[in-house]
């Protein structure tokens, strides 16, 4: 978990921001919002060498900013492997790519922020639009 903290930590200082939104602007990845079926919550792709977020137009802002965050997971982290779509009953998938990829989003969207006082850690991370089934990875 100590390099993915690293990870993060060098992007939201290189881009000023840990919005992934914006990082996403600023590296030129395009984030297209598709059609994607039911399921599918996103995936990523090069298309002519420009990295491409794919979301689904379905979610839910807070959920489309976590797939987000999530797909610049491996973008950062496994910018040579070719990484599953991000689906809802695949969310808890122990494949260690996947695992990573929801751990950076986690450490991005938190990023240096801690509960308010009063405020319990499902409150907290709900607030970010992380899934309840990863809370336990925070
Ligand atoms: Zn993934």
């Amino acid at each position: 978990m100590g390099f993915i903290r690293d990870e993060v930590r060098r992007l939201t200082k290189s881009t000023g921001t840990s919005d992934p939104l914006k990082i996403a602007a600023q590296k030129n990845i395009l984030v297209l919002y598709e059609a994607l079926g039911n399921n599918i919550w996103g995936y990523f792709t090069y298309a002519n060498r420009i990295p491409i977020i794919h979301i689904s137009n379905k979610l839910p802002e807070l959920l489309a900013r976590f797939t987000i965050a999530h797909e610049l997971g491996h973008y950062v982290l496994h910018p040579k492997i070719n990484t599953p779509f991000l689906r809802r009953n695949t969310l808890l998938s122990v494949d260690r790519i996947e695992r990573q990829a929801n751990q950076f989003a986690i450490r991005l969207l938190t990023h240096e922020s801690t509960p308010r006082i009063g405020q319990t850690y499902f409150e907290f991370l709900t607030s970010f639009g992380i899934p309840e089934e990863l809370h336990d990875l925070f």
